[in-house]
């Protein structure tokens, strides 16, 4: 007797017809047909159950603050810097713990249970830090939060920029954070990334730097970074996010940076919604994607996770929560129109992002948490397409989120009465 079994389920890897047995909160069994009961069953009827989606890269500082306190009018990352400079000296905790949460909600109904969360540590009040701290600890038992002490307005650049960021860090922020291409001078950036590199291999904790997040092909921090990163002996517990300025490097220069990554076992985290929207910005045309050689960087070896970054914030009116959304705009952008294409780039919204985030007891495995989400689709391909309903999401073994299956009615005469856009529209070939 388990306490749940999910029956008849799809998995990731394209087993069919699979049981999952959850005993103590972790998957005890998962094999055709297994004759036991238990005090719940899910039947997922050839439905898709994956692990939950992961957000490598967020703010949930600024998310949910559209508007506040006016619109960014450019569209521009550098707009959307200044506003939320304007909007910062009239936050409150209270606030900003609210939008969190309701943002957190939103993230379970969609299945997404762990998110990495830049904070801004730039005000010297740090109440953004004291808020999301605060937050952690109340969605813990739903959602793992991991939070990066960023400095949104400069390291160096902006005043006591280097003493807030250590308090951040005193105050139980996770992971060092960095802006080098917006340091004043690349000198200066340089140094920043030396200096929070130390501070890392100091503290014993892991990197994730905003890098080159610029239309610059001259931006070259990424280079320091990874040398850094050997240098302190942090291979594997560094991330370059962004990283959208190597879409306009010379490729010679690339052929030499990508092996020197791939050596310091850089984790990519490129965020294919938000550069898409505001890089190229100076072009006219022909206009750059921006988005960052993600097939280039997947080739060697590296490992690339993509992230949601903003949702409905001074940088991006958009946005649901939804990675297959950021999944989906990945297959455009980077051109991963293939079939192993598209299943890499639905390993890049779970499992590569649980190595980014290094998430303990993550997948489809016997012994591994018991966290699901069971998608009104077949498979990963369709989930990409459809971006379908979340039919339940399971956290430990428990029911933490279920939607009704999207079913549309129609009433056309000689036409079907009912429309299930996933069951009713499958290819003619394999997808
Ligand atoms: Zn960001």
């Amino acid at each position: 007797m388990f306490e749940l079994i999910i029956r008849k389920a799809n998995l990731p890897d394209g087993r069919t017809g699979i049981d999952i047995a959850v005993e103590n909160g972790k998957i005890a069994a998962i094999e055709h047909q297994i004759e036991a009961s238990a005090g719940t069953e899910i039947n997922a009827t050839g439905r898709l159950v994956t692990p939950p989606f992961i957000d490598p890269h967020f703010h949930m500082d600024a998310t949910l603050s559209l508007g506040l306190p006016r619109m960014n009018i450019s569209g521009t990352l550098l707009e959307g810097i200044s506003l939320w400079g304007e909007l910062r000296p009239s936050l409150t905790q209270e606030a900003l713990v609210e939008r969190a949460l309701r943002y957190c909600d939103l993230a379970v109904s969609q299945g997404l249970l762990a998110i990495r969360s830049h904070v801004d540590t730039s005000d010297p009040r740090l109440i953004t830090v004291e808020a999301l701290v605060a937050v952690r600890e109340k969605v813990k038992p739903y959602i793992d939060l991991q939070l990066v002490a960023f400095p949104q307005d400069g390291y160096y650049r902006a005043e006591g920029g280097v003493e807030s960021l250590n308090r951040a860090l005193d105050m139980g922020v996770d992971i060092v954070g960095g802006i080098p291409h917006f340091e004043r001078t690349m000198d200066d950036g340089r140094a920043s990334v030396e200096a929070l590199c130390r501070i890392a291999a100091d503290r014993g904790l892991p990197v994730d730097m905003h890098c080159d997040e610029t239309d610059d092909p001259m931006s070259r921090h990424i280079e320091t970074l990874a040398a850094q990163t050997m240098r302190f002996g942090l291979q594997g517990r560094v991330a370059g996010s962004h990283l959208t300025s190597m879409h306009s490097m010379d490729n010679y220069y690339v052929s030499k940076l990508i092996p020197l990554m791939a050596e310091a076992e850089i984790n990519v985290i490129p965020n294919p919604l938000i550069n898409i929207m505001l890089q190229g910005r100076h072009d006219t045309y022909p206009k750059r994607r921006g988005m960052t050689r993600v097939r280039e960087l997947m080739d060697a070896g590296l490992n690339v996770s993509f992230g949601h970054d903003c949702v409905m914030d001074p940088w991006y009116s958009m946005g649901s929560g939804d990675m297959l959304e950021v999944g989906h705009m990945a297959i455009h952008v980077a051109q991963m129109a293939g079939i192993a294409d598209k299943k890499t780039v639905f390993d890049a919204l779970t499992v590569n992002s649980a190595k980014t985030m290094g998430l303990e007891g993550y997948g489809m495995m016997k012994g591994c948490n018991a966290d699901f989400v069971v998608l009104q689709a077949a498979d990963p391909i369709e989930a990409l397409r459809l971006k379908p309903t979340r039919l339940w999401v399971i956290r430990r073994g428990k029911l933490i989120a279920q939607s009704k299956p999207r079913i549309a009615e129609l009433f056309l005469e000689g036409r079907p009465t009912k429309i299930d856009s996933g069951r009713d529209y499958v290819p003619m070939t394999p997808s």
